[in-house]
């Protein structure tokens, strides 16, 4: 083999190679078949005001149960969906059915509730992302400004000319847009600085950190100082426990995400999960 690959020149196709490749176009035609079944669905993880300990809003994740009642992870087959093209139509799909759950929370009296939805970069640059956020909110009647699209840091750091000029656009239509996975990247902050953001969330691998030995030079600090600075809000990712939530609210941190507060559950879960929390308040 070693020398059919050395003739071969720079096109190494090891063994190892093919299975991978036969996984990956094995696991787009189950994709592609488990989205036309309805075996995707959403979950919503809460999102809590550290001072008050209320649900503010949620965010929207992509679930995937096999026929056989396994379940696919997003971070498996989301880059598969975005390789094969597939996140477009599936996109659309979490965007609309996450702005209809929203109506229906607000129609629940829950008026204040905010709803994120993860935007892959594939979709972001797509000639007709645009014109299909537009339409999902019209159709959807969701409120623009209670929708919160998520957004990579690396998304926001490449090209950065032609991504400052389309989110313009996309801040326009009037919904939030949220810097995920903050401090993960390498983000100019110049670049930061001219982009019309309203939030970055703390990637919870600098949450885990900030109750341990290098508390004081944490990432998650800075990160909670920068969204000050820029008068941007700010959501801590992952927070398992108290003692995690008690340190960022002193930290001023306003925001919080984790299963300390609440795991992602289905849109049936999630409003009587928000009914149980303003009975507790009652
Ligand atoms: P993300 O957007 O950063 O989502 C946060 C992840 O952290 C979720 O994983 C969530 O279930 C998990 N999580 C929340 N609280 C805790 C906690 O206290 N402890 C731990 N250990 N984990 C926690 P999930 O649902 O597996 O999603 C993984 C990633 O897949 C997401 O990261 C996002 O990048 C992507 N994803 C999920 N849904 C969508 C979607 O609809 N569209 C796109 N493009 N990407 C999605
Ligand atoms: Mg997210
Ligand atoms: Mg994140
Ligand atoms: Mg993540």
């Amino acid at each position: 083999r070693a020398k059919s690959q050395q003739r071969a020149g720079h096109f190494y196709f090891t063994r190892n190679m093919g299975v991978e490749i036969r996984e990956r176009v094995r696991m787009m035609h189950a994709l592609r078949t488990a989205f036309s079944t309805h075996e995707l669905f959403l979950a919503y993880q809460p999102q809590i005001d550290l001072a008050t300990r209320r649900a503010v809003g949620a965010e929207a994740l992509l679930r995937w149960r096999t026929a056989d009642g396994k379940f696919v992870p997003p971070d498996r087959f989301i880059p598969i969906a975005e390789y094969s093209g597939l996140i477009i139509d599936i996109g659309e799909w979490v965007l609309r059915t996450a702005c209809v759950e929203l109506v229906n929370l607000h129609a629940a009296g829950h008026t204040d509730f905010t709803m994120s939805v993860n935007v892959s970069q594939v979709q972001f640059r797509h000639p007709q992302f645009l014109q299909m956020l537009r339409q999902a909110l019209a159709d959807t009647g969701a409120p623009p400004c209670h929708v919160e699209l998520e957004i990579t840091e690396s998304m926001a750091m490449e090209e950065p000319e032609t991504f400052i000029e389309m989110l313009a656009q996309v801040k326009e239509t009037g919904v939030q847009i949220a810097i995920d996975d903050f401090g993960t990247g390498f983000s100019s902050l110049s670049h930061l600085q001219r982009l019309q953001v309203d939030r970055l969330k703390i990637d919870r691998a600098f949450v885990t950190e900030i109750t341990g030995a290098t508390r004081g030079s944490s990432i998650a600090e800075m990160v909670i100082q920068l969204g000050r600075n820029l008068g941007l809000s700010v959501v801590a990712e992952g927070v398992e426990d108290e003692l995690q939530a008690r340190v960022l609210q002193q930290l001023g941190c306003p925001l919080a995400q984790g299963f300390l507060f609440a795991r992602p559950m289905a849109a049936d879960d999630l409003s009587g999960w928000l009914a149980g929390e303003a009975l507790q308040r009652a």
